[in-house]
């Protein structure tokens, strides 16, 4: 049994194409994990960002910086306090040239993104029928449609072109047409051409109307999320207010006086625009 066992496993090579498969699943994968990298991997952290909070000033990345300080109390008592700050790598290191301010206050900054956030959220929330935000994309997707018909108005065209040549080239085999064969040729090759772009065409619309599509749908899915999100983000746990961000935002620039400038996905961002 044993023997039957290993001559199993023996026979059990990988072909070359089944390895190849994995190995490409492999890159997949860590090609996707290096693109999700703004999403926190340590989500347990306390700062409410990290990982995409950069400089203002030089447009370095912020880190976070703890330092402890023991406060005599009045009852004579001691006790340590942790302050946590994100401060300007490239500052810290004088690895560029900075203006900026050296730290921020982790609490200050992440209440003041909280806040804004909040702002944007039920700015957008209120919003009753997100087909206000998707006016613009219902334009073009209106537009593509037209495009797409009349290509394949042209496409129908083409082939029955194509069929029509193709008819007279039998006729000139069995020898019932007067064309020459070499016109007929050039002309069944053009034909053939039209066809083909004309198909080209159709494809790619087709391909781009899908697209449009799907963001439209994808805007008012978003738009839903928001729309929970104004009613749990102020009551939400750290690590929820955290996916709720990195899910929202693309990056937060601090600048000297704690000016905070938060850019949005671009799904956002858009919707914001619409709303101005
Ligand atoms: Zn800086």
């Amino acid at each position: 049994m044993v023997i039957h066992f290993q001559i199993l496993l023996k026979t059990c090579i990988i072909s070359s194409e089944v390895f190849e498969k994995a190995q490409n699943i492999m890159k997949l994968r860590s090609t996707n994990s290096k693109a999700d990298r703004i999403i926190p991997l340590n989500t347990k952290g306390q700062s409410l960002l990290s990982g995409n909070i950069f400089c203002g000033h030089c447009g370095g990345r912020l880190v976070l910086t703890t330092s402890g300080k023991v406060v005599r109390m009045r009852n004579g008592e001691t006790k340590g306090t942790k302050r946590i700050r994100y401060i300007c790598y490239n500052k810290a290191r004088r690895h560029i040239e900075c203006d900026g301010q050296t730290g921020y206050t982790m609490h200050l900054v992440d209440e003041a993104i909280e806040e804004l956030f909040t702002k944007m959220i039920s700015r957008l929330a209120a919003i009753d029928n997100p087909a206000v935000i998707n006016n613009f994309q219902e334009e073009s997707v209106t537009k593509l449609q037209q495009k797409l018909e009349t290509a394949e108005l042209k496409m129908e065209k083409a082939h029955a072109d194509y069929s029509a040549i193709k008819q007279k080239v039998k006729e000139s085999i069995s020898g019932t047409s007067q064309i020459p064969s070499g016109l007929l040729d050039s002309l069944a090759d053009d034909a053939y051409h039209t066809l083909i772009q004309a198909e080209d065409k159709l494809r790619f619309l087709s391909g781009e109307l899908t697209d449009a599509k799907e963001h439209i749908s994808e805007i008012t899915k978003i738009h839903h999320s928001i729309r929970i999100w104004s009613r749990i983000f102020d009551i939400s746990s750290c690590e929820a207010k955290k996916m709720i961000l990195t899910s929202s935002l693309k990056r937060v620039e601090i600048s000297k006086g704690y000016k905070i400038n938060i850019i949005y996905s671009d799904v956002i961002q858009k919707m914001m625009e619409a709303l101005e």
